[in-house]
């Protein structure tokens, strides 16, 4: 931890070498958070079916006043859904671990991953007062905090590799809220009924109408 905390400090050269542990997919208090472009990722890599894909999804809902002290924690946004509103993520088992996590630890679903998963455990650095996202590239707290890839001994981590895949991460969430927000929207406006599943669906619809756009361009 301490070896951890003096490279953390030193935000000119990153180390870090995934010795595949496995402990970012089975912490208890991290949740794997998709954007849809992870969930049309997922669908077309694993070939899923709308029903294939609700099955590995997890619609995670909190309390009024839970929901409030993580929304000042996620950049991720919530959707309304019949239980209210709720974050989504990669489903969890029982015991914690991502239900991608293979039985040795490693991921079944690699190339496929969320984004989330792809630039952990590294992060663009909010400004000191905690309010602005700089463009400065350091170590998550959690990864600080458990991650053994984060070591003296590991190779340095080319920094412009990591900042593609970080602000590549931060339009698909940019984009994703503002999917959320129109769906939020609408059922406000009691336009449609706030149904998970149906949210997926509609995601899922709406790339197959681009496609059959473009098909016809
Ligand atoms: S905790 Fe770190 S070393 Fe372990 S699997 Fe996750 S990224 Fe790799
Ligand atoms: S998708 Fe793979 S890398 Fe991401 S949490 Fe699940 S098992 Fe880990």
């Amino acid at each position: 931890m301490e070896q951890r905390i003096e490279l953390a400090n030193n935000l000119n050269v990153l180390r870090f070498t995934c010795t595949k542990c496995g402990k970012c997919c089975k912490d208890p208090n991290t949740f794997i958070n998709v954007t849809y472009h992870d969930i049309l990722r997922l669908r077309k890599g694993l070939k899923l079916s709308l029903e294939e894909i609700l099955e590995v999804i997890g619609f995670y809902t909190f309390s009024k006043v839970n929901i409030e002290k993580f929304m000042s924690q996620m950049v991720y946004a919530p959707i309304q859904t019949e239980q209210g509103l709720a974050f989504i993520g990669l489903l969890k088992k029982q015991d914690s671990r991502c239900t991608f996590l293979g039985e040795d630890d490693t991921c079944t679903i690699y190339e496929h991953r969320p984004a989330i998963c792809r630039t952990f455990p590294f992060t663009f650095l909010m400004s000191e007062d905690g309010k602005k996202i700089t463009n400065k590239i350091g170590y998550t707290k959690k990864g600080i905090d458990y991650c053994p890839g984060i070591k003296k001994t590991a190779p340095i981590v080319k920094k412009k590799k990591i900042g593609i895949k970080l602000t590549t991460s931060l339009a698909e969430i940019a984009s994703d809220a503002k999917m959320v927000e129109s769906w939020n929207k609408m059922v406000e406006n009691k336009q449609i009924q706030p149904k998970a599943a149906k949210y997926i669906a509609s995601i899922l619809l709406m790339e197959d109408k681009l496609k059959e756009e473009k098909s016809h361009n």
